[in-house]
């Protein structure tokens, strides 16, 4: 390869911000570079997160499902596991897809570049020795997990990219952190056979989303999981029959706890730091992010910045929008990032899902709202699937009778969501949404439901 690159775009990072940039881009006409220092395209979401962690979620699902079918009459016997397979099978689905991304950057003539970009100018990046000089840059370098410092740095230690390449399945893990990330991967390696405790600071697991949904998952994980809430790890000791845990705080164990592996799953930090941006004169701030416009402009009118680097919800779909927003932007059109709502997703047993203004944040914001929840007891499908503990809540406006929000928990609670985003987004009320016929017996008929309680057409329910 030539060691000089001129371009109209380049975009720094082929995760989801980024391809999905360098595609828009190109497809709206500019000659677009992209720079990505892994060997395949797709970032963190294909390789190491969203995508492995729902194959491995797959395999869970089928297990668990596979056991409780014994109560309605059909046994399966113990699952044999073959983790060879099941990690051939994942590597196979993340295969898949970057292989497709190959395919679609080479169709639209987008020119990947790979390797580790640096600025050098205001109009020059480094790529291992290439220079690449741009007219537009779109940064879109993402994150990385955060480590805690106080922790050895030892094998049994692992992220959540270490979790995925499930070298093992440990008898006794503990999860460090009750967010998403660290409820996924203990549902993975509960149902592979690992014993699991789970280690949260705040007095709730997703400590972002409203506590009525989150009681409904803890309850229903109380079984499988061993939850200290209100607890903090504060230190780890290595030793060669495993990894000594202390901890503090309300539910702490009074002596230390030994466990076969720790998974450090405590949040995600940006990798604005790393790219030499000052050298470009873009801003980057303590922690490592890039802030932007609305148009996802940073503070140098030419250089673009999207996904996880500019903040949160570090997530995949937002990545996506922003990096199509400054795509367009650079082609010339007057596109702004401006969405209602981002929705949420734990892809846990059972799912929990929410999108719009939290209850939580309702009330933090003083909005004058009223809530409509339909429990999954009385859902003809839940019953049918042996799974009536979810819940399907619904946020108004009481001003205006709008949808602002709204939160479920319950199995397949994550697809079901979408509908509730369309609502907030388009300015639905509730009779839009009651009178809107759902099929019957499906899950999301509850959100029809919770909108017909809301309605005042619904007064008794169990
Ligand atoms: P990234 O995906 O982080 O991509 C950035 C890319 O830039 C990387 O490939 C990196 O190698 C490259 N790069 C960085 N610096 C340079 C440089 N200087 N030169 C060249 N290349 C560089 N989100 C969801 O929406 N849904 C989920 O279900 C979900 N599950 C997740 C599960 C796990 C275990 C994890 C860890 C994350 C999950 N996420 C999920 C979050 C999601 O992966 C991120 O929000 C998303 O990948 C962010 O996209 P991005 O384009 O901003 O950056």
């Amino acid at each position: 390869m030539s060691n000089e690159i001129k371009t109209q775009v380049v975009v720094l990072g082929g995760g989801p911000g980024g391809y999905s940039a360098a595609f828009r881009a190109a497809d709206l006409g500019l000659e677009v570079t992209l720079v990505e220092s892994r060997s395949t395209l797709g970032g963190v979401c294909l390789n190491v997160g969203c995508i492995p962690s729902k194959a491995l979620l797959h395999v869970a699902k089928v297990i668990d499902d596979a056991s409780e079918m014994a109560s309605h009459g059909v046994s399966f016997g113990k699952p044999e596991i073959d983790l060879d397979k099941i990690r051939d099978w994942k590597d196979s689905v993340i295969g898949q897809l970057t292989g497709g991304l190959d395919g679609m950057a080479k169709m639209r003539k987008v020119k990947v570049v790979s390797g580790y970009g640096k600025f050098t100018g205001s109009n020059t990046l480094d790529v291992d020795g290439t220079t690449i000089t741009f007219d537009n840059a779109i940064i879109a370098a993402g994150s990385q997990p955060v480590n805690l410092p106080f922790i050895p740095e030892d094998d049994r230690v692992i992220d959540s990219t270490g979790a995925l390449e499930l070298k093992d399945v440990p008898e006794k893990l503990l999860v460090l952190g009750g967010g998403i990330i660290g409820l996924e991967m203990g549902t993975v390696y509960r149902a592979l056979g690992s014993q699991i405790d789970v280690v949260e600071f705040a007095d709730q697991l997703v400590p972002a989303a409203d506590k009525d949904i989150i009681k409904i998952y803890t309850r229903y994980v109380k079984d499988k999981f061993n939850v200290m809430l209100s607890t903090k790890v504060v230190a780890v000791e290595a030793k060669d029959d495993g990894l000594y845990v202390s901890f503090e705080g309300k539910n702490a164990p009074a002596e230390p706890v030994r466990y076969d592996k720790v998974l450090v799953a405590v949040g995600r930090t940006p990798n604005g730091k790393l790219l030499d941006a000052d050298k470009a004169g873009v801003n980057v701030d303590e922690r490592g992010f890039i802030n932007t416009d609305k148009q996802m402009k940073t503070n140098v009118d030419h250089i673009y910045a999207i996904g996880d680097i500019v903040g949160q919800p570090m997530l995949a779909h937002k990545a996506v929008h922003e990096g199509h927003v400054a795509a367009e932007v650079i082609s010339g059109q007057k596109h702004f990032f401006d969405p209602k709502c981002i929705p949420s997703i734990a892809y846990t047993d059972p799912e929990i899902a929410w999108v719009g203004v939290t209850e939580k944040e309702a009330k933090e914001q003083g909005l004058n709202i009223e809530t409509a929840v339909f429990p999954w007891a009385a859902s003809g499908r839940a019953i049918a699937s042996a799974r009536t503990e979810g819940q399907t809540k619904l946020i108004f406006d009481k001003d205006n009778g709008r949808i602002i929000g709204g939160a479920m928990v319950g199995i397949n609670a994550g697809e079901m969501l979408g509908e509730i985003g369309l609502a907030v987004e388009m300015g639905a009320d509730g009779e839009d949404l009651a009178l809107t016929i759902h099929a019957h017996p499906t899950l999301n008929e509850s959100i029809g439901l919770a909108a017909e309680i809301f309605e005042g057409s619904i007064t008794d329910l169990p």
